[in-house]
């Protein structure tokens, strides 16, 4: 049953359309369970449930056959959301007659719904001439299929509106979730990581003759390559190991792989995409077959697809050419991607995995670069060249759009740039409320180039300088004296306000291309803290660059990420003591900074009063913190919609932190993405945070707020959320609260349905 379960899931995963896939899935089915009929019925446009493919009944009903949720057994399982087992189906109150599909004769009767994301999409139903009833086995088993199938199909239907490139493609939307706000329209260019089979964008190839060449050059680098690897190892290797070289070799021969690859060159594809579908095909097929050591087989297949692919990749990368306004589309785009693309080319970004919270989004923001993650269904490969529309604010993207939806865009992005020029005029005015509270706002930095829009944009001190950026952005750890410089570089642009610079934060999913930390749980494991503490020579480097940096400035604070506990900062501490002394008797002329804290893990948000006790200030990583509290992934689509900031658990987490470490006499910041939310930044002021730290790009946004209610509002508001139980209530109830403060605008601007 499982292999059977297995092969058919995979091979409806590989299927090019939902007419295919759906073809697959009722004759696998009907065969896997020696039953007479398979069909399945899917909801179509107006609700009713549509006979989309059927093994046993009469073809000719395919797309006839309608019925409405309250109409026969497919639909008593459509309003049950449950499964159906009868035995005589036709004594059932609810069973209905369809002359068209020739049903009568079919008795027994099981049908099992097709449920994606709480929604009914259809109803998989199998049946039988003979009286059977369908035993407890095969009950589990249809609902097993069910429940696999759901994500294929909703993914089937939502590509299924893409047109190969050439032909008239028609407009077709895709949904995600925002990660940072704005509109771009732009050209889709498809990034990868390099030798990545599963990922290689379609692009039609223009000089077949020139591909093929190309082509029959890689695959004979590689023959080289392997010979030489063979005779490298051929004393250390038996003769059956020996085998496995030749056996690759064969593979390249062009009567087997080439000669498949070539076809396909030859029907207009470049080569690395043909070679990347032939290989995955093929792959698939070992996949799928029983026998374990031709499975096996895969992985070397696998091996040799991508040592192929390096090679043609590689000459095509050279001739990179990137569009005026490149929408950057990846199937999950990293930190270190932003660095490739120019960055007056570079007009929007779309990934298909992650979420609003990863590092890429985050950064994105910074950046101010509108961008959509978790765009689940979007067939990324086929994008490649293709006009989009990113819209960053409800998290939508728009591939090939149609006059009327251009002109609609672009009438808000020009909208929205008269909106950034209107909030341009408070820059220079202070934070303060309509009855003279200050508020200090400062920026998260990482990158020189938010250093200047920080500025630009009224920034009063740098709250987190995520230091892991200069990190991320090379191919070996910086020494000290270049991290020195960069450092310099931030403390003196920014002087004489302070700068926050935390010491590296690595591991979750801010992996360093040069030091890989690869664990089942990232979230969860070698992160932040903990690999610096392990790495003392990496830490004492990175505090001895920064106080040498911050010498004859003195605008320095060193803060310490994912603390849970009082011995971790304390040994950090150590260390921090220790590089001091170093540079005070290597004669430099460094003070002590003040040092901190960040509440992002729940045992810190119990532990405020211990930790605050032992440092200068605290500032809360509101993003770690609420995904560690709700038990979110902060990068996990599927999960994106509960990853909420304005949990009634959260809220009381950053009530509490900001009262105990006022408890102890320390200063109290925020700097995770909440604090540049306009509706939240009233909330935290008016709980005592002394400094919100944001993105450059929101900062005037929320000034604009602050400086439109008085304290005593805030309160007020805060005092009511406070006691709401439920996130979604305490959302709407914020978000009237900007509107009567005239700030609708900054909620979230209207844009398409
Ligand atoms: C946070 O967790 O809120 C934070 C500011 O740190 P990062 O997003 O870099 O993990
Ligand atoms: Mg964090």
């Amino acid at each position: 049953m499982l292999n059977s379960l297995r092969n058919i899931v995979q091979e409806v995963n590989a299927a090019r359309d939902l007419t295919t896939a759906l073809a697959i899935i009722v004759s696998r089915v009907k065969t896997a369970m020696l039953t007479e009929v398979c069909s399945v019925y899917l909801r179509g446009p107006k609700g009713d449930y549509v006979l989309m493919a059927t093994d046993g009944l009469n073809p000719d009903a395919v797309g006839k056959v309608r019925l409405s949720a309250d109409e026969g057994l497919v639909g008593r399982v459509v309003t049950r959301e449950e499964p159906i087992n009868l035995e005589q189906a036709e004594t059932h109150p609810s069973y209905q007659y369809f002359p068209e599909t020739g049903e009568e004769r079919y008795s027994s009767f099981l049908g099992v719904p097709i449920i994606h994301h709480r929604k009914v999409l259809g109803v998989l139903v199998v049946q039988q001439v003979e009286r059977r009833r369908f035993d407890e086995g095969d009950e589990a088993f249809l609902v097993t299929m069910s429940a696999q199938l759901a994500g294929v199909i909703a993914h089937a239907e939502a590509t299924g509106v893409m047109l190969p490139v050439g032909e008239k493609a028609a407009q077709a939307k895709f949904l995600g979730v925002s990660g940072a706000p704005g509109i771009a329209l732009g050209e889709a260019l498809v990034i990868a990581p390099p030798a990545d089979l599963r990922s290689v964008p379609f692009k039609p190839c223009a000089d077949i003759e020139a591909e093929l060449a190309f082509f029959q050059k890689c695959l004979a680098a590689v023959r080289d390559d392997i010979k030489s690897l063979g005779e490298q190892l051929k004393s250390r290797l038996n003769r059956e190991e020996q085998a496995l070289f030749d056996a690759y070799l064969a593979m390249l021969n062009d009567a087997s792989l080439g000669s498949e690859v070539s076809e396909r060159i030859r029907q207009g594809a470049s080569a690395p995409y043909a070679w990347s579908e032939v290989i995955l095909e093929h792959e698939r097929t070992f996949n799928s077959m029983n026998d374990a050591y031709l499975r096996e087989r895969a992985t070397d297949l696998r091996d040799l697809g991508r040592r192929v692919l390096a090679y043609l990749q590689e000459s095509n990368q050279k001739s990179q050419v990137y569009p005026d306004k490149t929408v950057l589309v990846g199937e999950e785009l990293t930190a270190s991607m932003l660095g490739e693309i120019p960055k007056d080319k570079l007009a929007g970004l779309v990934s298909v995995q992650g979420s609003s919270n990863s590092h890429v989004a985050i950064l994105a923001r910074a950046m101010d670069i509108p961008t959509v993650m978790a765009a689940v269904d979007l067939p990324f490969t086929q994008m490649d060249g293709r006009p989009i529309i990113v819209d960053g604010y409800k998290g939508v993207v728009y591939s090939d759009p149609g006059l009327e939806l251009r002109k609609h865009y672009k009438a808000i992005y020009q909208e929205e740039q008269e909106l950034v020029k209107g909030l341009e005029a408070l820059k220079d005015l202070p934070c303060e409320t309509l009855d003279h509270y200050r508020l200090p706002l400062w920026v998260n930095t990482g990158l020189m180039a938010d250093v200047v829009r920080s500025l630009e944009r009224g920034a009063e001190g740098v709250g987190l300088y995520r230091t892991e950026v200069p990190f991320l952005l090379r191919d070996r750890f910086p020494s000290e004296e270049e991290q020195r410089n960069i450092y310099h570089e931030q403390l003196a642009a920014f002087s004489p306000h302070t700068v926050t610079m935390r010491t590296l934060d690595i591991g979750g999913d801010k992996s360093l291309p040069y030091f890989p930390i690869e664990e089942a749980n990232p979230f969860l494991g070698w992160r932040g803290i903990r690999v610096t503490l392990d790495h003392p020579e990496i830490f004492l480097a990175q505090i001895r660059a920064m106080m040498k940096a911050s010498e004859g400035l003195d605008n320095l604070r060193i803060l310490l990420p994912m603390i849970t506990g009082v011995p971790e900062l304390e040994a950090a501490k150590v260390l921090i003591y220790r590089a001091f002394n170093e540079l005070l008797e290597e004669g430099f002329d460094v003070k002590l900074p003040p040092i901190g804290v960040m509440i992002e893990v729940p045992s810190a948000v119990y532990q405020a009063r211990d930790l605050a006790a032992r440092v200068d200030f605290l500032s809360v990583g509101s993003n770690d913190l609420t995904q560690y509290l709700l038990a979110v992934d902060r990068n996990n689509a599927r999960v994106a919609d509960i990853y909420q900031a304005f949990h009634p658990a959260v809220l009381r987490a950053l009530y509490n932190v900001v009262m105990d470490g006022h408890s102890e006499g320390v200063s109290v910041g925020i700097c995770g993405e909440l604090a540049g939310d306009p509706g939240a930044a009233i909330l935290l002021m008016a709980m005592g945070y002394d400094v919100l730290s944001m993105n450059a790009t929101n900062l005037p946004k929320v000034k604009s707020v602050i400086r439109n209610l008085t304290l005593d509002q805030a309160k007020a508001l805060l005092e009511e959320v406070m006691v709401m139980s439920d996130a979604d209530q305490i959302q709407q109830r914020v978000d009237r609260a900007l509107r009567d403060h005239g700030a609708t605008r900054l909620i979230r601007p209207l844009t398409t349905d």
